[in-house]
């Protein structure tokens, strides 16, 4: 392709776009398509002959943009959000257009010294203290298995890479029962072994954070049977109803027992923008070793980017650095961000966030999250007011509740709002019953968007 032929093509790709938002409000927000129809628009083979752009083009706009979940849509209440804000998308063009790999500083010396600088910004953002530094990871998961594995290290004295674990005894980890999967899974993959997750239970409303005391006393009775802790992960906004933990009272305990103490805020720490909301969920939050937050869920930076915060990196550093002769670099002044994380290879994703900050400013972002909450708030009232349910109060900006009947009739409640077509939401289980989640936060919302939701929730439960 020739480069004039790729500034026709990227200026209709932008065009597309804009269209696409554009009529978003009309699309149903997630298709009505079966398992198996878009493979078989596909075809079987891979061809022969290249084709024309033109062709590509067309093929492109009848099949993919009628059968993805639209999660940018205005009405998409499920999972949590993925935002994907125009600047940060501009960004990110820009990145795909230059293609650069930024493992090392020399390989990328602007992104290098971007996510540092970009990364003390959301820093100063969230308020934490200065002289803690982080790196830009893919996922929270990739972040909590990066601190899963720095537990493992410290725990025994620095010597699980090289000798394995066998005859290390039981390294423990401890959580409330409302963590993430991420957590079982950083677990599962560093050797811990989901046994050794132990999770406790929580003190219940309004926070659902966990029982302090019941994680003292998992530490000793493990600490009496000759386990060895090795770590604690707190949350701040858990995925099924939003519980938070209470960072003063468990960094407490982290500090008292020596343990790494990691913090998974990755929908929650958005939040943290917004002083009366930090003051009211992240008293103590200066006790924490390592905080993973998504500023591409609620914040709006397209996905991928997740941003861990370290009070002192050189702890993961110890654990995740390799360094055999293809990779060294001379001069020791700069950061290698590779050898904080999994991964070698690295995506130049603080360009969004540069974009992004810059074009809304602190104050923008603020002002959303803050309609979401309230908006979160009004819905649930109108909810209650219609005669559902309210199980969990809104945390943020999420709650959950049951319309009539049982269980089934819950599952069949949002599978027909789904069907629908006009919002999304997603299920959950809460003591042991099911709920319906919701959770406001799209970028660019509106209270009428929001609005609308009780308005079809009420009007599909009633024609049930
Ligand atoms: C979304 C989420 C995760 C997983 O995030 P990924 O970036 O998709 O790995 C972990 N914990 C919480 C609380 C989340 O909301």
């Amino acid at each position: 392709m020739d480069w004039d032929e790729f500034a026709r093509w990227g200026a209709q790709a932008a065009a597309f776009g804009a269209d696409y938002h554009k009529t978003l409000r009309d699309r149903p927000v997630r298709p009505d398509v079966r398992p198996g129809e878009a493979a078989a628009l596909l075809e079987a083979a891979p061809p022969e002959a290249g084709e024309g752009m033109e062709t590509i083009w067309q093929d492109f706009l009848r099949v993919v943009p009628e059968r993805l979940t639209h999660w940018q849509h205005p009405r998409f209440f499920a999972y949590f959000p993925a935002n994907a804000a125009p600047p940060s998308m501009l960004a990110e063009m820009l990145v795909t257009v230059m293609a650069p790999q930024c493992m090392l500083w020399q390989t990328s010396p602007v992104a290098t010294e971007m996510e540092g600088v970009m990364v003390q910004w959301l820093r100063q953002a969230v308020g934490l203290p200065e002289g803690w530094s982080g790196v830009i990871q893919d996922s929270a998961s990739s972040a909590t298995l990066s601190a899963v594995l720095t537990m493992r290290e410290r725990a025994t004295g620095w010597s699980g890479n090289r000798e394995g674990l066998s005859g290390k005894g039981a390294l423990r980890i401890y959580c409330s029962g409302q963590a993430h999967s991420s957590i079982d899974r950083a677990c599962w993959v560093a050797g811990i072994g989901q046994e050794n997750l132990v999770k406790l239970p929580d003190a219940g409303a309004p926070a659902y954070g966990v029982d302090v005391a019941a994680l003292r006393a998992a530490i000793a009775a493990d600490r009496a049977v000759g386990h060895v802790p090795a770590g604690i992960i707190a949350i701040t906004g858990g995925t099924g109803i939003g519980a938070w933990d209470d960072l003063s009272a468990v960094g407490a305990v982290a500090r008292e027992e020596g343990l790494y103490l990691h913090l998974d805020a990755a929908w929650g720490g958005a939040a943290m923008i917004c002083p009366e909301i930090r003051d009211a969920m992240w008293p103590g939050v200066e006790a924490c070793d390592s905080i993973v937050f998504n500023p591409h869920k609620w914040l709006g930076a397209q996905f991928d980017c997740s941003v861990q915060f370290l009070k002192d990196p050189r702890q993961q550093i110890d654990t995740l650095k390799i360094e055999p002769e293809y990779l060294k670099t001379s001069g020791s002044e700069v950061v290698n961000y590779s050898e904080w994380t999994i991964p070698l290879g690295r995506r130049f994703r603080a360009l969004k966030l540069w974009f992004m900050l810059r074009y809304y400013g602190l104050e923008g972002l603020r002002a959303r999250i803050r309609n979401h909450v309230a908006w979160s708030g009004d819905v649930c009232e109108a909810l209650r007011d219609a005669g559902f349910e309210i199980v969990t109060e809104p945390i943020l900006s999420l709650f959950t509740f049951r319309g009539p009947g049982d269980d089934a009739a819950q599952q069949a409640l949002v599978d027909a709002i789904n069907a629908d077509g006009r919002i999304y939401v997603t299920q959950g289980m809460f003591a042991g019953r099911k709920v319906v989640r919701f959770q406001v936060g799209q970028f660019d919302c509106t209270r009428d968007d929001v609005m609308m939701a009780a308005d079809v929730i009420r009007e599909i439960s009633e024609a049930m």
